[in-house]
């Protein structure tokens, strides 16, 4: 079997917009890669996330190891609290549009990413339909046209996030962790819109494994780690700005192996080609090592094995 990897760019955060997406383009043009982007395109209230440190002692654990402040950057660990929180899409229409015109794939992220990450199971259905609304209507605003699919921040996803997304003229969605791509279920419901989940694990899990300390035992996980087709998340406030070196290795090490790039629609297009084959799976939730919370998946027995 072929090894593709399909790169997803999570943009969570202003910083990671602002200055992680431009290295981003640089480092895959270099390269000849093309690769999907979702915009978080509200309020970036990153800042809130440090109230995790005070409630949740398994977040602690991944902030201290990951060294969240140098990863993240200070100012975006005080977007929301001390500092205001600005909105990601307005200031940053340019380099959006900038990744679409050196042909990669983009589409929404979401509105409030801490927001929707902290509080989806909490929201209502209409307020679930405002927050992924005003993400879409930004997203057109400053793209022209409208987003073609979208991955929930944090992987995070229920039977009201899934009915509201069924709304939309999606290609696919990819808001969960783990599996082939496959027609999600939940709350009673099989959904049509294709979700295409994310496969391996993201550098800033590996990052807390004890396991993998040092950026050569980091490159040999993720050089080990492609089998057959992969979906593999990385985040443009981390890989877009301290460890682009490292991702940069990543991908030379994957093109030397004859491992190809492809983007999500083409993963998309390509199982609905064959739908008649794609299963339902029932979504529901599991925790990944090196990530606080937990992620939503429709394969809850595929269980990232770290090395
Ligand atoms: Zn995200």
């Amino acid at each position: 079997m072929t090894a593709r990897v399909a790169l997803k760019v999570d943009c969570d955060t202003l910083e990671g917009t602002r200055e992680g997406v431009p290295r981003l383009l640089d480092l895959l043009e270099a390269r000849g890669i093309r690769a999907t982007f979702y915009f978080t395109l509200g309020p970036d209230r990153s800042g809130v996330a440090i109230r995790r440190i005070f409630t949740r002692p398994g977040f602690l654990t991944k902030m201290i190891r990951s060294r969240a402040p140098s990863l993240y950057g200070w100012r975006t660990m005080l977007y929301g609290t001390v500092l205001p929180a600005p909105r990601i899409g307005a200031r940053t229409e340019e380099i959006l549009r900038g990744a679409g015109r050196a042909g990669h794939e983009t589409g929404v992220h979401g509105w409030d990413h801490v927001g929707w990450h902290d509080g989806l199971d909490r929201m209502s259905l209409e307020a679930i339909a405002r927050e992924y609304g005003a993400a879409h209507a930004e997203y057109l605003r400053i793209l022209g046209v409208p987003a073609r699919s979208s991955a929930a921040p944090g992987w995070t996803a229920n039977a009201r996030s899934l009915e509201v997304q069924e709304e939309r003229a999606l290609l696919h969605t990819s808001d969960t962790r783990g599996g082939s791509p496959f027609f999600p279920r939940a709350g009673g419901r099989t959904f049509r819109t294709l979700e295409v989940p994310t496969t391996l694990p993201t550098l800033d899990e590996t990052l807390a494994w004890p396991e993998l300390s040092g950026d050569a035992a980091q490159r040999a996980f993720f050089r080990q780690a492609v089998h057959g087709t992969e979906v593999h998340t990385i985040h443009a406030e981390v890989e877009g700005r301290s460890k682009s070196a490292l991702f940069s290795a990543i991908l030379d090490d994957w093109a030397a192996d004859g491992v190809a790039f492809l983007t999500l629609s083409e993963i998309a297009r390509e199982t609905l080609g064959r739908r008649e084959r794609v299963p339902a799976r029932e979504l529901s939730r599991t925790r990944l090592p090196g990530r606080g919370g937990e992620v939503t998946t429709g394969w809850p027995e595929t269980e990232p094995a770290p090395a």
